[in-house]
């Protein structure tokens, strides 16, 4: 029977929430949990199917990535296959398709022959792929016409790995199999408030009050997984305000189908954002979505423009805001890019754009396979720290050491979910003193962990006394 009084009070429902739902209820004996989610399904945000680039992030392609943020991607990588893959109806979750990253021109080349060095090691799978290989994986990639394109290319990839995945599914599962595991233990609440926005959280004699539009709620703990709006809760109970968040949007654009599996390119080290992809689209047949783009947009949601003033209250416009985005304005490569991604946005003009950065990876692309993507593509909430005066990459998680967690989840957000999950877990059955049981959690999701460590956090985490 619910009470509106929980042990654990979890806000939204996209891949993050759904998955720590799941976690606290299979592997912790925490007696009630409740989701607050404001929408009327899990993932109907950044999670949604459409709006992100479904790539299972391993670490080993992605360019932008050093070694060491590399391992830790992969062990969050592997937690979210090990899951998917048992579930039954892991087709609909998690996919297998090739991918590679591709080096254009003799500098990237010779990157992508160095980092295969580096990180073949700890990638079996990883092959390095001249011309010809690249062509028997990629046909469009290496012909341009009806001849081989003249640059010189290679590649880093693999051809038989999980690349993909459905974050949608992925939650709609969790979700599922927290309430069946529930419905096996008589002991254990799990109660899911669809339609139920989180407007205000006060701490009444020692627990959360979460008040909705037509409830309230009471906690013991309380996780926050709320994308960009996790900073506007964390800031309601006085943690985090010297964050402030940069929303970037993403865009994407499809072409008829002429990639097998994802190819990414290398990233310039001067920008902050990942370089443009190809790949299919899970829920897409027979075309290959490209992008994401980069757009600095004052909202909150993508296409929800009711976050405008979500976004100004988070965002805390002030003297060390305007720094971190002169600074970022100063830097060349960064100012074309931002001017280039807010021409990708202008009809018209951004098909030749974007066109031109389509065809370092498809060289014979035409302008009419091009099809701007309408309503795909989410918004990436990173964060501003507002006292060093720079802009956070990756994920970042407020522990405020007293019950409660805020989770900002840019990319690799869909890929980090469960082991963020797991460090949140692991708080917050510390902080109420419930226990968890590893070996089962081991046992399933963490086989192939030779480093098992909670201190994996692959993003930035502000705890304690940083926080507030
Ligand atoms: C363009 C783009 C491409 C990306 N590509 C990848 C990728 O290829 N691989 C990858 O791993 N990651 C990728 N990501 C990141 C990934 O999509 C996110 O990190 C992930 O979906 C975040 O999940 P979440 O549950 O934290 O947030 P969301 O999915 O945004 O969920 C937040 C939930 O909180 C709810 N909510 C918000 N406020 C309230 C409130 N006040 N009350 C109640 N509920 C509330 C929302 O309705 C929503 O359901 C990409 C992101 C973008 C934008």
């Amino acid at each position: 029977m619910s009470s509106n009084q929980y042990d654990l009070l979890i806000i939204g429902a996209g891949v993050s929430g759904s998955a720590l739902l799941y976690l606290c209820t299979r592997y912790t004996n925490i007696k009630s949990i409740a989701v607050i989610e404001k929408y009327a399904a899990p993932a109907r945000v950044n999670s949604l199917s459409s709006n992100n680039s479904q790539t299972l992030h391993c670490g080993d392609i992605e360019t932008n990535y050093t070694l060491q943020k590399a391992l830790k991607v992969q062990r969050a990588a592997r937690m979210l296959r090990n899951y998917a893959v048992a579930q039954p109806d892991a087709h609909h979750i998690i996919f297998r398709y090739p991918k590679m990253v591709l080096g254009v021109g003799e500098k990237e080349c010779q990157l992508l022959i160095q980092r295969f060095e580096v990180f073949s090691p700890y990638y079996p799978n990883l092959k390095l792929l001249d011309k010809k290989a690249i062509a028997r994986i990629e046909p469009n990639v290496c012909i341009d016409g009806n001849r081989f394109r003249d640059d010189e290319i290679i590649a880093l990839g693999s051809t038989d790995e999980y690349t993909a995945v459905n974050f949608e599914a992925l939650s709609r599962s969790f979700v599922r199999q927290a309430q069946i595991t529930a419905a096996r233990h008589p002991d254990k609440i799990v109660d899911i408030h669809y339609n139920s926005n989180v407007e205000h959280i006060k701490i009444v004699n020692g627990s959360f009050l979460v008040e909705t539009q037509n409830a309230c709620y009471r906690a013991a703990t309380l996780v926050a997984c709320a994308g960009g709006h996790s900073l506007k809760l964390a800031h309601d109970l006085g943690y985090g305000h010297h964050y402030s968040v940069l929303p970037i949007a993403g865009s994407y654009y499809f072409t008829p189908h002429v990639l097998n599996g994802k190819v990414y390119t290398v990233q310039n080290d001067a920008l902050p954002f990942a370089a443009i992809h190809g790949d299919p689209d899970v829920l897409v047949p027979g075309e290959t979505r490209f992008g994401p783009t980069a757009l600095v947009l004052p909202i909150l949601e993508r296409y929800n423009y009711r976050t405008l003033p979500d976004f100004f209250r988070v965002f805390r416009f002030d003297r060390r805001v305007a720094k971190v985005l002169w600074d970022l304005l100063r830097v060349k490569d960064i100012r074309r890019y931002m001017f280039k991604n807010l021409l990708f946005e202008i009809p018209l003009i951004r098909k030749w754009l974007f066109l031109k950065d389509v065809r370092k990876i498809i060289p014979s692309l035409k302008f009419g396979d091009l099809r701007f993507a309408h309503k795909v593509g989410g918004i990436r909430p990173q964060l501003i720290d507002k006292n060093r005066c720079e802009l956070l990459m990756g994920e970042a998680k407020i522990n405020t050491g007293s019950g409660s967690i805020f989770n900002m989840t840019p990319s690799p957000g869909g890929t980090s979910c469960l082991e963020n999950a797991e460090i949140d877990m692991r708080t917050i059955a510390a902080y109420i003193g419930a226990v968890i049981d590893e070996e089962q959690l081991q046992q399933d999701l963490l086989v192939d962990d030779h480093m098992h460590s909670t201190d994996d956090f692959s993003g930035v985490v502000i705890s304690g006394d940083d926080a507030a």
